[in-house]
């Protein structure tokens, strides 16, 4: 443990708490990934959290906030399909886009949107009701790299973090699916831990990006910039693991699969795909700690309950 990571107890909350009303940044763990939060009302706490992370201006940031009221107050418009998500999902792991309130700081290129969710784990709920603020929180990670699911993956990725609340490893392990309401028909930004499944029984149809995979072309959210979610090794994602001729690789090589698969993998994570998700990132951060050159990824399969997983690893394949 560094001397950046302390306890959710009263004396850790207080911490964070006069850190961030001194307009810096403080570390927490939510039920997804650790977000690196500022008050989202402060220009120059929200470009600490830019310079720190290395994220380019553009990719704007989602508001955490503690509950309902806080998050309508964030906004110009409050749909009424947001209620009904918000009830269903929230706290959870669900991103809100809607109209932005005019009190509030554009948050990077995002002009006339924000992005809002009600996080679901105690200690971000502690912090956001004991300093009061709209959190504005990326994953706590340099830009591109993998996303922390602990507090150590946090100081190992951002060193110069002032304080992490230490939340122990986060439960679904993967971020939040951010959903656009602000269309015609609600749009997905972001592949998340929140299935689509469960999306659509409260919204009906959902728009899709043009594709998962699509490259190039400005993409309305900052989670869709190709590459992302990156080890330092390089990814390679492949139908059969088994078929891959290993002696042309740059080693060490490693494999990450997932048991059924058929291989003996380095890191054998669950067939599920939820449990998968919450392994995914640990897996990662563990196999770039082994200095592997190489990480052979066995290809998930090709159904929607696997979405945000392959969209991840296709991120963290990409050049
Ligand atoms: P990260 O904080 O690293 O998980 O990435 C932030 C995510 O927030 C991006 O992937 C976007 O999908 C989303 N986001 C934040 N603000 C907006 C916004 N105003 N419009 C669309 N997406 C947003
Ligand atoms: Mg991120």
């Amino acid at each position: 443990m560094t001397g950046a990571i302390v306890g959710p107890d009263a004396a850790g909350l207080a911490r964070a708490v006069r850190i961030l009303r001194a307009g810096s940044v403080v570390a927490f763990p939510t039920e997804t990934v650790y977000g690196l939060g500022a008050d989202a009302f402060s220009e120059a706490a929200i470009g600490e959290i830019y310079r720190l992370k290395n994220r380019p201006s553009w990719n704007p940031l989602i508001v955490h906030v503690a509950g309902l009221a806080a998050a309508r107050e964030l906004a110009d418009e409050w749909p009424a399909a947001a209620d009904e998500l918000a009830a269903r999902f929230w706290p959870g792991p669900l991103t809100l886009v809607v109209r932005r309130a005019g009190h509030l700081p554009r948050i990077g290129a995002a002009n006339d949107t924000v992005a809002i969710r009600v996080p679901a784990h105690d200690v971000a709920l502690r912090l956001l009701e004991a300093s009061g603020l709209p959190l504005a929180a990326p994953s706590a990670n340099r830009s591109e790299s993998i996303s922390p699911t602990t507090a150590e993956h946090v100081v190992r990725s951002l060193p110069d973090v002032p304080l992490v609340l230490d939340g122990g490893a986060c439960s679904w392990g993967i971020e939040s699916t951010v959903l656009d309401l602000t269309t015609a028909v609600p749009t997905l930004l972001r592949p998340g831990a929140l299935s689509l499944r469960a999306l659509r029984e409260v919204t009906g149809a959902i728009a899709l990006p043009d594709s998962e995979t699509a490259d190039g072309a400005a993409r309305p959210a900052p989670g869709m910039s190709r590459r992302h979610y990156a080890p330092r090794a390089t990814v390679l994602l492949v139908k059969d693991v088994q078929d891959v001729d290993r002696s042309t690789l740059a080693g060490p090589v490693a494999v990450l699969t997932y048991e059924g698969a058929g291989d003996d993998g380095t890191e054998t994570l669950s067939a599920d795909p939820r449990e998968y998700a919450a392994d995914l990132y640990a897996a990662l951060h563990r196999l770039d700690d082994a200095a592997v050159a190489t990480i052979l990824v066995q290809d998930p399969p090709q159904t929607e309950d696997w979405l945000a997983v392959r969209d991840r690893l296709s991120r963290a394949a990409a050049k």
